[in-house]
């Protein structure tokens, strides 16, 4: 992971709120259906690249693969996955970019310390692993 300074995650973090995104979730979720749907992604599991599409569960379309035959979402293996209050990550974003402490996010969003903490680092290690070039829109740094 590289190691950036803070300031830089923000700057990062700052372009992606800037895009005037009111629902980073859903664009986020719409962004990596269209690369899944077009064939250009891959298994989260084991990298394949064939997969069908499988039905859907609970509003997000699910895939299988050919390859180990198991099943993933738009979500699967993004810091996105297995967060509870989704619908809080916009705001949180935009707190974050405020440079805001946790203690005031956690009161701002009424989400527990941990929780906060929890997607701060999740956040911030995304952005440092977005060190790649086939990513086809900003959002997507985030995967
Ligand atoms: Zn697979």
């Amino acid at each position: 992971m590289l190691d950036l300074p803070l300031s830089d995650h923000n700057s990062v973090i700052s372009e992606i709120v800037k895009l005037g995104s009111s629902d980073f979730v859903c664009d986020f979720q719409k962004i990596r259906r269209d690369v899944l749907n077009n064939k250009q992604g891959e298994c989260p599991h084991c990298k394949h690249t064939k997969y069908v599409k499988f039905g859907f569960k609970s509003g997000s379309q699910r895939y299988k693969c050919k390859s180990c035959n198991r099943s993933f979402t738009e979500f699967t293996d993004t810091w996105i996955a297995g967060l509870h209050h989704k619908d809080k990550i916009d705001d949180y974003l935009e707190l974050m970019v405020q440079e805001q402490s946790l203690d005031k996010i956690k009161v701002e969003l009424a989400i527990n310390k941990k929780t906060a903490f929890d997607w701060r680092h999740k956040i911030l290690s995304s952005v440092s692993d977005s060190d790649n070039d086939d990513f086809t829109g900003i959002c997507i740094i985030l995967i």
